[in-house]
């Protein structure tokens, strides 16, 4: 086992050469290698003073780890095994093999990684020439089942049964579109309602339109397909799963992963609480080994997320979440 899994020195170093690969930078004036590392026993470890404006910081100054009373080998181990389990650690098996604290820090903490996994397809449009971006829509939450029988004990017919579960569909479950660069990245979103308008914008906004697009038979995609390079379709209805290479298997893919994930992993999750999971699986799926990524890297790229989250957490500190 690494040291800085175990040991909070270890950690800080490791924390600093990720962060600070050419030498500490001052979070205030933003310079380089301009500080000097206080020493003796009066000064929190990892205490450097920037000599261009004069004050104190460390490598943890604005990110999620800031004003943490957890150790920092804690979070650096439990990052570890949030970004090597492929389909995610619960807050409670988290608890036990980080063996301390409560399974409320666990559960915080967990979602303070999260936070710094986000971003992991960066902004810019994904796809392009030459590309295959595959578009999918699917559904994740509790669905009742729909009432089969009216109250007067007769079933209901046909029709009236298939718009009743459509209106379960869409009030009891929430929709997610997705969209995966083929043998790329993924960018998910929560939606309100998977309509047409809805999955226009996100297209518009995170796609190029140089790429081929791949769907299923929806017609959600049939109006906007037409700007891109090319909108090709296969019909599921008629069990058609790729022709060619039309397929939407890879979007099909990341569902899955994110489905038997939140099923056998999560269990629970609130609405409030989706977009940080499929931060979560996004994060994974985009740092993936196939990428050329390995565990160590894909550790390092969420503490570089962690960091990155500076300016965004700046905030009064009354507001700091204290985890
Ligand atoms: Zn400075």
């Amino acid at each position: 086992m690494e040291k800085f899994y175990t040991d909070d020195e270890a950690a800080r170093a490791h924390l600093e050469s990720l962060l600070w690969p050419d030498g500490p930078i001052c979070p205030r004036c933003g310079v380089i290698n301009e500080a000097t590392l206080m020493q003796g026993k009066s000064h929190r470890p990892g205490l450097y003073n920037c000599r261009p404006c004069d004050k104190p910081f460390t490598v943890t100054v604005g990110t999620i780890y800031e004003r943490s009373h957890i150790p920092l080998h804690k979070w650096v181990y439990a990052t570890h095994l949030m970004t090597a389990s492929k389909k995610g650690i619960s807050a409670a098996q988290l608890h036990r093999m980080l063996g301390f604290g409560s399974y409320r820090t666990a559960w915080f903490m967990a979602h303070r990684i999260r936070e710094a996994m986000k971003g992991s397809s960066g902004t810019a449009p994904l796809g392009g020439e030459g590309q295959v971006i595959e578009a999918d829509e699917s559904y994740y939450g509790k669905q009742e089942s729909p009432p089969t029988l009216r109250s007067d004990g007769t079933p209901f017919k046909t029709r009236k049964y298939k718009r009743q579960t459509n209106m379960y569909g869409s009030s009891q479950k929430r929709p997610i579109v997705v969209l995966v660069e083929r043998g790329g990245k993924a960018r998910t979103f929560h939606v309100a309602e998977a309509n047409r308008e809805t999955v226009e914008k996100i297209l518009a906004a995170n796609a190029s339109t140089d790429s081929r697009l791949h769907t299923d038979e929806s017609h959600l995609y049939k109006r906007m397909g037409k700007r891109f390079a090319e909108h090709a379709s296969v019909n599921h209805s008629k069990d058609e799963y790729a022709r060619g290479d039309v397929t939407s298997n890879s979007a099909e893919g990341f569902f899955n992963v994110f489905k038997r994930g939140m099923t056998g992993v999560y269990q629970h999750c609130g609405e409030a609480y989706l977009n940080r999971y499929l931060v979560e699986f996004e994060f994974r799926h985009n740092t993936r080994t196939k990428l050329g990524v390995n565990d160590k890297e894909r550790a390092g790229l969420a503490h570089k997320g962690a960091a990155g989250k500076r300016l965004t957490l700046r905030r009064p500190a009354h507001s700091q979440p204290s985890v």
